[in-house]
């Protein structure tokens, strides 16, 4: 039996076409997002995401990741992005106006920059991510 996180990460496959680093940092965040503004999957759909990122592949990759796990998709307009060099996501809740903004830490921005100089933005890599808690990825700031 996989587990719930190997279900969504091969749901995200169907979609995606592929697993890779950013799709898994864009799954993780958007369930760091929904943990921290402490709502359920049913309540995702008064969810909203904003997010900055080098809008080319592989850092692209993580917006399909945020599709998946938060349901704020392109076509329900409840996902904005934009380009930019840097990587950052702010969530809103609609009803309560509780806003969650998450980025990369720098530390593990650096083991990202290393592994891609280094060709190892492996599938294999990939599902280590799924197993990092979250506090080593991301510095997620609730306003
Ligand atoms: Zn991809």
């Amino acid at each position: 039996m996989p587990t719930e996180q190997q279900a969504l990460i091969e749901f995200a496959r169907q979609l995606h076409g592929h697993v890779g680093p950013y799709l898994i940092i864009g799954l993780k965040m958007g369930a760091a997002a929904k943990k921290a503004l402490n709502i359920s999957d049913s309540e995702s759909t008064h969810l909203r995401a904003e997010v900055s990122v080098p809008l080319f592949p592989p850092f692209s990759c993580l917006l399909d990741g945020i599709q998946v796990s938060t349901t704020c998709t392109i076509g329900n307009q409840r996902l904005q992005f934009n380009n930019a060099k840097t990587i950052q996501a702010t969530f809103v809740m609609e009803e309560s106006g509780k806003v969650v903004k998450i980025s990369l830490t720098k530390p593990f921005s650096k083991i990202l920059d290393e592994q891609k100089k280094q060709d190892k933005l492996t599938e294999a890599y990939s599902w280590e991510l799924a197993d990092l808690p979250e506090n080593q990825i991301f510095s997620i700031a609730l306003e």
